[in-house]
């Protein structure tokens, strides 16, 4: 069973080879046997209510009677909300919290027969590139325990990569389902700001959250979206644009009429490690191989995307946050980790700006006119070229503690993630590799492929001809 994707376990399910009870007890046995070292799990659903509902999905699929994920076991990132589970987003302030209903995102996911195994570590509110502010320990890379597994969805990245499930949710509000994508050898996707709705999540920063999701494959990455995307009436920001069946139009591009933008300003060798360099310039040269047109294209001050992220973001965090006044639900505000406080305090800062008849000359309002600039500059870039790539990190994963003293080389890992963010448009990361660092530890390398808004369809069909999912075989987990 180890290592199979959805589509084998949903063809497996079918043929009838396999039992969604016994599924679900291989990934129980296997959460037992490894998440004491990964830490990817916060809290599992009691074992006796996953095997009941195991169980009648296996008596469903007897009776014929099979939806799009009957008996198949998933994982959620802990700031998912799910009706009767705790929900703690990582965070002391919700240590105690079960959620009263189901998010969009998870009632969909139920609807088609899903069966919730646990919710997954996370920075708490989801701050943070490396998992590490968590409040309930940090998760490790499977790649590599001495490593971060990257953040803030370390636990829903680790889990797919270690194989405690198949398919879990995220949440990206600057990277953080695309940075430990990549930093554990999975997919990930970040889809278009509004393509998924955001009811029933924990809001970090509104105007940029995006709910996605992590699997092995990229098949298995579509065929979810598929399910979860779409217009809610809970949440005004969803489109109305149609949902396509993704998966299902995965080889209808042929490369030859791609035409592939790779962003001057993120190939520069001040910025970027070497070994990433050289492991994303392969993969574009492969692309190129299939017939695929390459570009060079500049998107000026798309770098300057980190600071008005930080400081749109904090705003954002900061009056997101006061609704934990210690009333209706979770413990009172003294319960705040460190950087919670320090976004809260940066945010208020902002926020406080505003003086009368100062007009456009608050920060606020000048991060909104820069952001707005932003998205002219993609829309220009999108007339020449289908997609752009780019690394989705500077750097290779690295060393647990090593950025814990200094939140500014934290922040920095953001760097190429952020500005898409701001500007709203999705993004898709695919393993393309391995490669062995200083210390000569192996560890995987991603891709980021960004396109226009709702171009989902295309940034999956480009992700298939890049994707080497075959590297998750390379993990030796013991
Ligand atoms: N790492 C970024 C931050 O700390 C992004 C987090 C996220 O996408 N939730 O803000």
């Amino acid at each position: 069973m180890q290592n199979w994707d959805l589509k084998t376990i949903l063809a497996k399910l079918d043929k009838g080879e396999i039992s969604s009870t016994e599924l679900v007890q291989y990934y129980l046995d296997r959460i037992k046997k490894t998440d004491v070292k990964l830490n990817s799990f916060i809290s599992l659903r009691p074992k006796e209510e996953i095997l009941k509902e195991a169980k009648e999905a296996d008596k469903q699929r007897a009776s014929g009677k099979v939806r799009k994920l009957t008996g198949v076991p998933i994982g959620l990132k802990d700031n998912f909300l799910a009706e009767g589970t705790r929900t703690t987003a990582a965070s002391k302030v919700l240590d105690n919290f079960v959620a009263p209903y189901d998010a969009t995102a998870v009632a969909r996911l139920k609807n088609e027969g899903a069966i919730i195994i646990g919710k997954l570590n996370m920075d708490a509110w989801a701050h943070g590139s490396s998992g590490e502010n968590s409040d309930y320990g940090p998760t490790r890379n499977p790649w590599h325990l001495d490593y971060t597994p990257g953040g803030s969805s370390s636990g829903p990245a680790t889990a797919i990569a270690a194989d405690l499930v198949p398919i879990a949710t995220g949440t990206d509000t600057g990277g953080s389902i695309r940075l430990p994508a990549a930093f554990t050898g999975v997919v990930g996707i970040k889809p278009t700001y509004g393509r998924v709705s955001r009811y029933g999540t924990v809001a970090m920063a509104s105007s940029t959250d995006s709910i996605g999701h992590f699997s092995k494959t990229v098949w298995d990455n579509a065929y979810i979206l598929s399910i979860t995307a779409g217009h809610d009436k809970y949440d005004a920001t969803t489109s109305k644009v149609e949902v396509p069946p993704y998966h299902e139009l995965l080889d209808k591009l042929d490369p030859k009429d791609l035409k592939v933008g790779i962003v001057k300003e993120f190939f520069d060798e001040n910025i970027i490690d070497s070994v990433v360099l050289a492991k994303t310039e392969q993969a574009i040269k492969e692309l190129e191989k299939k017939g695929a047109t390459i570009k060079t294209v500049s998107i000026k001050n798309i770098e300057r995307g980190l600071e008005l992220y930080y400081i749109l973001m904090s705003a954002e965090v900061a009056s997101n946050l006061a609704r934990y006044d210690g009333i209706r639900y979770g413990n009172d505000r003294t319960y705040f980790g460190q950087e919670a406080k320090r976004r809260i305090m940066l945010g208020t800062y902002v926020l406080s700006d505003v003086i009368p008849g100062k007009g456009l000359e608050t920060t606020y309002a000048k991060v909104a006119m820069a952001r707005g600039y932003l998205q002219q500059e993609f829309k220009k870039a999108f007339k020449e070229v289908d997609v752009l790539l780019t690394p989705v990190s500077p750097t290779l994963p690295f060393k647990l503690g090593s950025k814990t003293g200094d939140p500014l080389q934290m922040y920095m890992s953001d760097l190429l993630t952020v500005t898409f963010s701001i500007v709203g448009v999705p993004g898709l990361v695919v393993p393309i590799g391995t490669a062995t660092n200083k210390e000569n530890v192996k560890l995987p390398v991603g891709i980021q492929i960004i396109g226009p808004n709702f171009s989902e369809t295309l940034l999956y069909q480009v992700g298939k001809l890049l994707e080497k999912p075959e590297i998750l075989n390379e993990i030796n987990l013991t």
